[in-house]
């Protein structure tokens, strides 16, 4: 376990593949906070109901599935980990079916109801970076700094598709690209804290800037904000 600095949330959203858990991971290992992915938060139920084959739009059938499962998050670690009653399912969830069920699962008000206490609980303390779609809007709205990460379709697909190719999946671009241009239309059309930029978060288009500059350009801005406070 890395000992979390003291310090403030961080909150990063934007769509699929804009790079939010590369990014998210490098700062948090920067500021010495811990780093917590609530897409595999996520993705964790989306895998136990594809699992038991329950339907992912019924609502009574994700309620009961939610009342039964323990998800936990690990993000005291340099590589977080997150299990499903007690069995780590950080690899599994990592698959384009597993972000579709996902965002499939995370239209139910009851799921996001208990993930969203889980979320709060863990940043509780603050010195946390986390990452998802309504980090800014809905977990924190209150958080010190909040960003939001966007990149054209096109980057956002390419980068997406290199990162499972590199994994070994066997992926189509022409796929890969349609798929979260799919998903980031459910994320943002579902009624209960759709993707959406907070009015005041700090947008970063990604598209043309190396991880590195993504980097330097959110710690040039959390140091002057942190600056502003003292
Ligand atoms: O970030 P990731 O691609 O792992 O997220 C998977 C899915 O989980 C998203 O497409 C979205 O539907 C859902 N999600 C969410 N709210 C969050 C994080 C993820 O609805 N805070």
């Amino acid at each position: 376990m890395i000992k979390r600095a003291q310090g403030p949330v961080i909150a990063i959203d934007g769509p699929s593949g804009a790079g939010k858990s590369t990014i998210a991971k490098l700062l948090a290992r920067r500021l010495k906070y811990a780093y917590i992915d609530t897409g595999a938060m996520y993705r964790a139920i989306g895998w136990k109901a594809t699992r038991e084959g329950i339907d992912l739009a019924d609502e009574h059938a994700l309620a009961e599935l939610v009342s039964r499962t323990k998800v936990t998050f690990n993000g005291g670690s340099a590589d977080p980990k997150v299990s499903v009653d007690g069995r780590d399912v950080s690899g599994e969830i990592r698959t384009p079916e597993m972000g579709m069920a996902a965002s499939a699962v995370s239209r139910s008000k009851t799921v996001r109801a208990r993930l969203l206490e889980l979320q709060r609980e863990l940043g509780a303390d603050g010195g946390v970076v986390m990452d998802g779609r309504d980090i800014g809007t809905v977990v924190f709205p209150d958080a010190e700094v909040k960003f939001y990460l966007d990149a054209t379709a096109e980057e956002r697909g390419r980068r997406r598709y290199q990162e499972l190719k590199e994994k070994g999946l066997d992926v189509e671009l022409a796929r890969i690209t349609g798929e979260i241009a799919m998903r980031d239309l459910q994320d943002s059309r579902r009624d209960i804290a759709p993707l959406r930029k907070a009015d005041d978060a700090i947008l970063i288009d990604s598209s043309r800037l190396t991880v590195e500059e993504v980097l330097e350009r959110m710690l040039g801005e959390i140091g002057s904000r942190r600056a502003g406070r003292v």
